[in-house]
């Protein structure tokens, strides 16, 4: 293969360069940071659109959000608005959301789970009025471990050992080593209240009977911010983001499959693209999948000492998603923005999706509904949606190209008996997303959709550190690393290299 070298900076920058590898929310986030340190930041990014899980799919009129819609911590995009000088109201709408979510359980019971102290204590007490003293200590519990989790631990590198050791006490006294699971059902009596108050994990790649408590945090982090909606879609954060890059002389350069870190003596030196060209860097962060990075992207001649093919195998990834995006020629105005559809089976079906690795025949679903919020997601008169289901990952085996339609129309008859009547016939747009493109598009190692599993022996200094343990100059950022996935865990995990990227002028020194 050539080899051809980009030309050197321009005479007239001179910043020292950071090359991010993805435009994942983790991987702007970092750009910004970076830039308002004063490096020349170039974004390579291998899709045609930036965003990774968070890209926009237009299609028939219709705005698609790939991934992430529920936009909680805003303070944290605040913050990266203010590092550019600008202010995040003036370029993107956040809009509150309530209820938070409907949870809709399988006999058709629903509970509108919302930040309204009082509506929450009279939906508990409906569903359970020997529940609501449980409740109030359940939401002081979540607001202890945030104040530890989050405030205090989130931006931490744990780039040592003793950073974690340090940790040890706090994590022990909030009884780290329960579940969620098991910190609901110490104050919850209700199997289904049980089921509403620990659902939390889901939505960064965890199963709430073997996820930490300290992923209880979620709930005092929703309820004391809220949850938002981006108008325009969260297409239009990523866009903002992008902005504010280009507007720190930054670049972000799509269809830039990056096929190697490369590395002399022991420190990353850049890149080199598939087709050859060598990228020159002072400090390059990678914001493609952590597992992925240590596999493929590390030069082939460097020996890894932590993350070598063995231990990343024997990690445990997260769950993968079925995503369905579509829309209809009518709109559903009664259905909710968010709306949960508890299957049959809650415990045995995460069993089959965490531990087994099979696919069941029954799921459990998340259906968003932009246009409850944002008539501009779809044509007058439509409804955009989409609905995803958790899947395991490619460990199940399962041969997604023959099986997806068939999972779609299943998961189509489930809404139109349900809560969608008449979806079949109104169903005008339609595309899927399967844990295959997880691996193939995003590369995601076994198509998980969130990294590593967010257990405690694989978070904070047990999870791949934001400044690599195996390479100097080389950081990490995303779902895969620390703290973890989510927007909150990606945008702290940018926070983190504040910590631990050298200075600028250090850098050139
Ligand atoms: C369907 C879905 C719904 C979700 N919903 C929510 C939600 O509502 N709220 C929430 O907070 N979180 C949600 N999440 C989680 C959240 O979206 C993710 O944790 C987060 O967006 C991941 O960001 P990241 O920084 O890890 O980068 P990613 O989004 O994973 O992006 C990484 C980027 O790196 C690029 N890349 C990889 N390798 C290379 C390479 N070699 N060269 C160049 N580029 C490369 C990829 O193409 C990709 O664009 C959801 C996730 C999914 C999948």
């Amino acid at each position: 293969m050539s080899l051809t070298l980009e030309r050197p900076p321009s005479p007239t920058d001179p910043r020292p360069h950071a090359v991010v590898v993805g435009s994942g929310f983790g991987g702007l986030a970092a750009a910004v940071r970076l830039g308002a340190r004063g490096y020349r930041v170039t974004v390579l990014e291998r899709l045609d659109s930036p965003g990774g899980r968070a890209i926009v799919h237009r299609q028939d009129g219709f705005t698609f959000d790939a991934g992430p819609t529920i936009v909680t911590a805003p303070f944290l995009l605040e913050e990266l608005w203010a590092l550019a000088g600008r202010r995040l109201a003036d370029d993107v709408e956040l809009r509150p959301i309530t209820p938070f979510y409907r949870i809709r359980f399988h006999d058709g019971a629903q509970f509108d789970y919302t930040g309204d102290a009082d509506a929450m204590r009279a939906e508990v007490a409906r569903f359970n009025p020997a529940d609501v003293p449980g409740y109030a200590r359940f939401l002081a519990a979540s607001e202890a471990i945030f104040r530890v989790g989050f405030e205090k631990l989130g931006h931490v590198s744990f780039a040592h050992w003793t950073s974690m050791a340090r940790a040890v006490p706090d994590l022990l006294r909030l009884g780290s080593l329960r579940t969620v699971h098991g910190l609901v059902s110490k104050h919850i009596q209700d199997e289904r209240l049980r089921t509403v108050l620990s659902f939390h994990p889901l939505l960064v790649g965890g199963n709430p009977f073997s996820a930490s408590s300290i992923y209880a945090l979620i709930a005092f982090l929703e309820r004391r911010w809220g949850v938002h909606f981006a108008m325009g879609g969260t297409g239009a954060l990523v866009q903002g983001l992008v902005g504010l890059i280009e507007g720190q002389g930054g670049q972000v350069r799509l269809n830039s499959d990056v096929a190697e870190i490369t590395v002399a003596d022991g420190a990353a030196t850049g890149v080199r693209l598939q087709d050859g060209t060598a990228i020159p860097a002072h400090v390059v962060v990678s914001n493609a999948d952590a597992s992925w990075t240590y596999r493929h992207l590390l030069s082939k001649g460097h020996k890894r000492r932590r993350w070598t093919d063995r231990r990343i195998k024997w990690s445990r990834h997260s769950m993968s998603l079925f995503v369905w995006y579509f829309g209809t020629s009518r709109q559903y105005d009664d259905v909710a923005h968010h709306t949960i559809l508890l299957g049959p089976r809650y415990k045995e079906l995460l069993r089959d999706i965490f531990k087994r690795h099979r696919l069941a025949d029954d799921f459990s679903l998340y259906l968003h509904r932009p246009t409850a919020t944002d008539n501009s997601m779809a044509p007058p008169g439509c409804d955009a949606f989409y609905v995803l289901s958790p899947v395991p990952h490619l460990d199940s085996g399962t041969d997604w190209a023959v099986v997806a339609e068939e999972y779609r129309a299943a998961i189509a008859a489930e809404l139109e008996r349900t809560i969608l009547p008449g979806l079949q016939a109104a169903t005008v747009t339609s595309r899927v997303m399967t844990p295959q493109d997880f691996h193939d598009r995003l590369l995601s190692y076994r198509g998980a959709a969130f990294g590593m599993e967010p257990l405690l022996m694989q978070s904070a200094w047990f999870r791949p550190h934001n400044r690599s343990e195996e390479v100097d100059r080389l950081y990490l950022v995303g779902a895969g690393t620390h703290p973890g996935a989510g927007l909150p865990g990606v945008l702290c995990s940018a926070k983190v290299l504040d910590e631990v990227v050298p200075d600028a002028a250090t850098v050139l020194a």
